[in-house]
């Protein structure tokens, strides 16, 4: 890029999450081995667990909204599913390929170079290629006086959840046929960190669009985040925090009970009016030479 450097190099996001129910299967990891001394209930309402939500199913919805954001532009996205790899349903994968995506790395000719489309660029590839875009785990706690949002951290009140399915037989009195335990985050409230190991002002323009793409679409099954989708988990309200704010107003944020301040508000008529188009220009510029 020859641009003037008037935008902030941006090395270092966060991205607010609402979700009122988050289910992520069983691979929310929490610390009431800890908590639990030998006795943990875990349908106590007092148990305070806190835990770990692993980037993995994040990484996987913030990147499907911003494959979204690079086919509205008419580019093509890499398939997240490498092309040599032995898929089930190939036929699928191929029909995936008609619709919007290339195959996995064929955006670049040389595995080293950084000149592949702008997704292999952020999520990277095969042969252990790093993406310039670094996921967190999120950490969560019920008690928001210890959620350090700076640190990319959440509100959240972990439950564990039984399903029954029952006999539909009335001879049965619902006799449990199966019974299934969803590992779930509720009211969770929080910020994702997330870094660029490289900055390029289209890796910022791409990020604002797709999570404004996932937050538009948000009760859209295929961009809700994690499992239990029917049952209206994974709905999630989200944006960039102003990339400007610093520690104190970023805090400020989460603060149900203070309003902004003017020197937010001025930072917000900054981002929406000054960088954030630049940014965004920068984003359609490259796709433009894809
Ligand atoms: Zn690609």
């Amino acid at each position: 890029m020859s641009d003037e450097p008037a935008v902030p190099h941006i090395t270092d996001v966060y991205v607010r999450l609402e979700c009122d129910l988050l289910v992520i299967g069983d691979s929310i990891l929490t610390d009431r081995h800890h908590a639990s001394n030998g006795n943990y209930d875990a349908d106590d309402p007092q148990n305070q667990i806190g835990g770990i939500i692993p980037a993995f199913p994040l990484s996987g919805w913030l990147r499907h909204g911003m494959e979204r954001v690079v086919q509205q532009h008419d580019g093509t996205a890499c398939h997240p599913g490498e092309a040599s790899a032995n898929f089930k349903k190939a036929a699928v994968y191929e029909r995936d390929l008609d619709d919007g995506y290339h195959e996995k790395g064929a955006c670049v000719d040389d595995a080293n170079a950084d000149d592949g489309c702008v997704i292999f660029d952020l999520f990277g590839g095969f042969e252990g290629i790093p993406g310039k875009l670094m996921r967190r785990p999120i950490k969560f706690s019920p008690v928001r006086s210890s959620v350090d949002y700076t640190r990319g951290q959440a509100e959240g009140h972990f439950r564990r959840l039984n399903q029954n399915i029952v006999s539909r037989n009335d001879e049965d009195n619902r006799e449990p046929l199966r019974n299934a335990e969803l590992d779930a985050v509720a009211n969770l409230d929080g910020c994702w960190h997330l870094s660029f190991r490289e900055t390029k002002s289209e890796f910022t323009g791409l990020l604002c669009e797709g999570l404004d793409y996932l937050d538009a679409h948000n009760t859209n099954f295929m961009h809700q985040l994690g499992g239990a989708r029917n049952f209206g988990a994974g709905i999630v309200d989200t944006h960039l925090v102003n990339p400007l704010y610093d520690d104190h107003e970023l805090k400020r944020v989460f603060d149900r009970g203070k309003a902004t301040t003017n020197a937010m508000d001025e930072k917000d008529d900054q981002w929406k009016v000054e960088y954030r188009p630049a940014f965004e220009e920068a984003l359609a510029a490259r796709l433009e030479n894809q």
